[in-house]
């Protein structure tokens, strides 16, 4: 037994117009096939909700459907038959009511532009280059698989026209077990525009593919994932549009001495415990040539000394990084007996205790 109209709408009777609809495009894209593949009973679902609101938004039929009550108006032959009806019918019946409309019209204005040139895709190209590109930047040549456009037809693929059989709008209304939906316009398959004199060259498609080889430049100061735009050497425009733009992907490997984190350098340099003692003049690598630095009598292990401006160059700026040099100090092995005991005699002058107090104050 088929539910009242308005019980099927989740609407009051005596609903406007606008209610009514509102209902239905929120019934409609929940239960619509489109969204629901293979589930029947969605399928039935939206069967029924377009009945209901192909009578609802019907003001004639509607004023019968009132006055009849749902089961005299079904009965009495007034109901409306989805399974004979064509597209021009359902439009009337409902109002101009586009089904397109549902999901927001995408397939309609996708096919109204479709003809206009287009921007091409870009595309993405990653490249590994060592440390040093990083710091003073390189050139270098790559080979990139792109499209370009198809000189034969100037891209764009044949003579294109307005679809006849959908009037452009890529859709048709289908019909499948007597329910009503929008399907892809099989003449155009939805794109809204039919092709004719279809260059040989490319096949319709307006693009071919190449490989070119492409001088690129790498800046200095690129990172992990730096991405370098090179205009133009993308793929082909849809119908003659501009080429897209390449984007090259740095991926710099890691060095042996220097650490990096951002634009600044760490590099962990050996100290032996009497140049950490007494102070010294020590020789530092950085990635610009070996520099002199002066450490103070004292120096910790783990302690930092900064040297300005001799990490890695700001990417596009003209600031460049610092360089920390971190202290490791190397101890001894004393292996003859005079020079433990001059050690030990100077143990008794320069022991802390630190340590000793470090267990008092962890008492609990
Ligand atoms: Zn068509
Ligand atoms: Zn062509």
């Amino acid at each position: 037994m088929a539910r009242d109209y308005y019980e099927v709408l989740g609407v009051q009777k005596g609903a406007s117009a606008e209610e009514i609809k509102k209902a239905y495009r929120k019934l409609a894209r929940k239960y619509h096939p489109d969204v629901n593949p293979g589930d029947s009973t969605a399928e039935d679902k939206f069967k029924e909700i377009s009945e209901a609101y192909g009578v609802l938004s019907d003001t004639e039929k509607k004023k019968q459907y009132d006055s009849l009550g749902h089961d005299t108006f079904k009965n009495g032959g007034h109901g409306y038959d989805f399974s004979g009806a064509n597209y021009e019918d359902i439009k009337n019946h409902f109002g101009g009511f586009d089904f397109g409309d549902i999901f927001g019209g995408a397939g309609g204005s996708r096919s109204r532009r479709s003809r206009a040139p287009r921007k091409g895709e870009d595309i993405h190209y990653t490249i590994q280059i060592p440390f040093k590109d990083a710091i003073f930047g390189n050139e270098y040549e790559i080979a990139v698989n792109h499209t370009v456009s198809c000189k034969s037809c100037g891209g764009k693929g044949g003579d294109k026209s307005t679809c006849p059989a959908c009037g452009g709008s890529g859709q048709a209304m289908s019909q499948q077990r007597g329910m009503f939906g929008v399907a892809p316009c099989t003449t155009c398959k939805g794109t809204g525009e039919i092709t004719q004199n279809v260059c040989a060259v490319c096949r319709g498609s307006g693009y071919s593919n190449k490989q070119e080889k492409i001088k690129i430049k790498i800046p200095k100061g690129v990172d992990k994932n730096s991405k370098i735009r090179v205009a133009g050497k993308g793929n082909a425009g849809p119908n003659g549009g501009p080429q897209g733009d390449l984007y090259i992907i740095t991926n710099v490997k890691s060095h042996e001495v220097f650490e990096r984190q951002g634009n600044n350098l760490y590099v962990e340099v050996d100290v032996d415990m009497f140049e950490a003692a007494l102070g010294e003049k020590i020789k530092v690598p950085t990635p610009y040539g070996a520099v002199t630095m002066n450490i103070p009598a004292g120096t910790q292990p783990g302690q930092k000394f900064r040297i300005k401006n001799k990490g890695v160059p700001a990417l596009g700026k003209s600031v460049i990084g610092d360089l920390y040099v971190v202290i490791k100090i190397t101890i001894p092995q004393v292996a003859q007996e005079a020079d433990r005991t001059a050690l030990k005699e100077m143990q008794k002058k320069y022991m802390t205790g630190q340590r000793d107090k470090l267990v008092e104050k962890a008492r609990l």
